[in-house]
């Protein structure tokens, strides 16, 4: 637990010493989980934008984009279930004064279960060596059988009544747990209380006529309202999905995980349209497309996978998040969840209007059931950025910070480096610049050794260092240095653009999904 903390602390400095990801208002003391992205953070977020706008909107003919306003009708929340519904069960430790998401309290025993089963699974691993079955481990270990056990009925409880909105059990479970304030210890526990997370501020300049509007909590109402006019303008036949990015607010009660809980933050939401009845095989689908798009980006098939809801929300028959492997453990990263009808039917009443669509086919009209795929950018941004930062110890029992991006994600693509600043190389580096800036992110550097530079540049996230010597000045050749391998390979000027090209094309990593 120790190593993880720390590791979660350097992923934090890290992204703050090089320019991803700066504390809101940090002049005054900060503004809690509120966080700015810097230069080289506002690029890597741009990228996974991009990334996940090609894979959903440019590569789908099926499926077209959608930039709503933030500023909604305030009947939408209404008829969404969100003014109802939206809350989140909060505890304070009396004695602690701290406040706490009583759900979250019970998973984070529970993961502390699932520590000890990961302890047992090492333990077997070092014992068994090669000829060890992990799955076959995990299904016949006494111990191990019992801890999951206990994790599945503590969790169905937990399950059990939220959805019964049974508050009083959810106290219960944490008291016969024997939960106690992970700061203070102590079990001296208020009861259970619900506490809406939408943030209402209003339109209008005078008190009395003044509106009372909300910050949306999600992009997908901004897409359930429009979808008619697309599906008419664009002459979308269903199956069809209307893709969307955009800022959400939600007034979290506890906010302490950087970037991974903030109170504003920016969702990728698709919502797919389809027949009623087809639920069940689009979101099996929709499932393996989102998984296939994470796994192309080679951040270890390990580190994902899928938990299937015990608790489902209000519009919901089916759900499941995608979990990644944070530096705190396996914790949600997108939800693929099998709306239903809910959003459209409950539009059609609120409204007054009708949001069906005619089947040509079927030759009726029907109210379409809706598949969602809905990933925090910012939870993605982490996911990105913590698994990439290493540690690497060197043959020269020396060690580097590297931080293994994606290359088509990393902000800057290369690096050009004279090895001295005088002879001409500067001017002969600028001119490199110059004809790689109109396709590529590239940054000049030619402060302080180049072995330091190097170094800079790996910890920046930078896959190419081109370095330019005097022997570029006779041959119009450079030495170009591979972030991860290190390696270095003398090659022409000219080839230089294509050898990136090659590396960090969206194309090429996109082609991984199939
Ligand atoms: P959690 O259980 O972690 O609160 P959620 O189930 O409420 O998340 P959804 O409503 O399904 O989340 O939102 C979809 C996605 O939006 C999540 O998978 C997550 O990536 C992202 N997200 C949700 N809340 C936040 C937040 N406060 N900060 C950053 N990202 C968030």
């Amino acid at each position: 637990m120790v190593k993880q903390e720390d590791d979660f602390k350097k992923v934090i400095s890290h992204a703050k010493e090089y320019g991803y990801v700066f504390q809101s208002s940090e002049i005054y003391d900060g503004l809690s989980a509120v966080y700015d992205y810097a230069q080289n953070g506002a690029e890597l977020k741009k990228n996974i934008r991009e990334y996940w706008w090609k894979a959903m909107v440019q590569l789908n003919d099926n499926i077209v984009g959608l930039d709503s306003a933030i500023f909604m009708h305030p009947t939408v929340w209404k008829a969404s279930g969100h003014v109802d519904a939206f809350n989140d069960p909060l505890i304070d430790n009396k004695d602690s004064k701290k406040r706490y998401r009583a759900d979250v309290l019970v998973e984070d025993y529970t993961a502390k279960i699932e520590a000890k089963i990961d302890k047992e699974v090492t333990k077997a691993e070092k014992r068994f060596g090669n000829a060890f079955d992990k799955k076959q481990f995990l299904e016949t270990n006494p111990r191990v059988v019992g801890y999951q056990e206990q994790i599945n009925t503590i969790l169905k409880r937990l399950g059990k009544s939220l959805e019964n909105e049974d508050l009083v059990d959810v106290k219960n479970l944490i008291e016969e747990l024997e939960i106690a304030c992970p700061l203070s210890g102590s079990r001296n526990w208020t009861d259970v209380k619900q506490f809406n997370l939408m943030f209402g501020t209003k339109l209008g300049a005078s008190a009395d006529s003044a509106m009372d509007l909300y910050l949306r909590p999600e992009t997908a109402q901004g897409i359930f309202v429009n979808f008619l006019n697309v599906q008419k303008t664009g002459r979308m036949k269903i199956p069809f999905g209307i893709a969307q990015v955009g800022k959400a607010f939600r007034n979290e009660i506890v906010a302490r995980q950087f970037i991974f809980r903030q109170r504003e933050f920016e969702q990728m939401e698709m919502q797919f349209f389809i027949r009623p009845g087809s639920q069940k095989e689009w979101y099996e689908t929709w499932k393996e497309k989102r998984m296939a798009w994470h796994l192309s980006l080679g951040l270890g098939a390990e580190n994902y996978r899928f938990h299937d809801h015990e608790k489902l929300a209000h519009y919901a028959d089916a759900a499941a998040d995608i979990e990644f492997k944070f530096p705190f453990g396996f914790k949600e990263l997108e939800g693929i969840h099998s709306r239903t009808d809910f959003d459209l039917g409950s539009h059609e009443k609120f409204s007054g209007k009708k949001l069906q669509y005619f089947d040509p086919e079927l030759n009726e009209s029907y109210v379409p059931y809706v598949v969602e795929t809905s990933i925090g950018l910012d939870r993605m941004f982490l996911a990105v950025f913590s698994n990439s930062l290493v540690e690497e110890e060197l043959d020269n029992n020396t060690t580097r910070t590297v931080l293994k991006l994606p290359a088509v994600l990393a902000p800057m693509k290369a690096a050009v480096l004279p090895l001295v600043k005088k002879d001409g190389l500067p001017e002969l580096a600028q001119e490199i610049i110059d004809d790689l800036k109109w396709d590529f992110n590239v940054v000049y550097d030619e402060k302080d050794a180049v072995g330091r530079r190097y170094r800079r540049q790996d910890a920046n996230g930078t896959p190419f260092c081109i370095t330019v010597d005097h022997q570029s000045l006779e041959d119009k050749t450079v030495t170009i240095r591979h972030r991860d391998t290190m390696e270095q390979q003398r090659v022409a000027i000219a080839d230089v653009k294509a050898i990136i090209h090659k590396e960090v094309d969206m194309k090429s990593w996109l082609q991984r999904m199939a």
